[in-house]
């Protein structure tokens, strides 16, 4: 049986593979064909956060179009830690998602451990660096976070960075 139950929340704007990541994570599975997310998902599942301790996560994934909706203080009450994702194929996404940073900090009452996650590293291959990657580093480390870069559609990455965030999580509560 798992140790802990945390509430992850999956944020950033719409498109830069919140649902893809879970997908990864949790089934093992990628497509290509964008279905947007409508409201939040739910999905679940058990970690190895470090050999032989497991946490159970519930995965919190909302709409990236429902930043300004209503729904949004559900989806954050009660989270335990986030994962805030921007995409490294469209620049600007990231400050996109540092606003999404300012709104959890905005409508929690407590800080909660995130990391900042670059997905889509398998196209920069093909189309190149569009992005400045020591910002993402130097914002992370001035935030207590750290940066990974992720493909949900290689599933590079992907693991780490739900082992890492839990880890993290623990830490506070140890
Ligand atoms: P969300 O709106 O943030 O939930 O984004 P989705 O998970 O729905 O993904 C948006 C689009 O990007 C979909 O067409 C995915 O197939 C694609 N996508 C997601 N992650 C990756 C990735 O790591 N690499 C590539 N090449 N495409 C991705
Ligand atoms: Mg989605």
């Amino acid at each position: 049986m798992a140790e802990y139950s945390f509430k992850i929340i999956i944020i950033g704007p719409a498109a830069v593979g919140k649902s893809s990541l879970i997908r990864r994570f949790v089934d093992n599975k990628f497509s290509l064909q964008y279905k947007f997310t409508i409201g939040v998902d739910f999905m679940a599942k058990i970690i190895e956060y470090e050999p032989n301790k497991s946490a159970r996560l519930m995965l919190w994934d909302i709409g990236g179009q429902d930043r300004f909706k209503m729904l949004r203080r559900n989806f954050f009450d009660g989270a335990n830690g986030a994962l805030v994702v921007f995409d490294l194929s469209r620049a600007q996404t990231f400050s996109k998602m540092k606003e999404w940073i300012s709104d959890m900090h905005k409508l929690m009452k407590i800080e909660i451990p995130f990391v900042i996650l670059g997905n889509k590293v398998d196209l920069l291959t093909e189309i190149g660096e569009v992005i400045d990657r020591n910002e993402p580093l130097q914002y992370s480390e001035k935030n207590d976070s750290v940066y990974i870069e992720s493909s949900a559609k290689t599933g590079n990455n992907v693991e780490k960075a739900f082992v890492e965030l839990t880890q993290r999580i623990v830490q506070k509560f140890s």
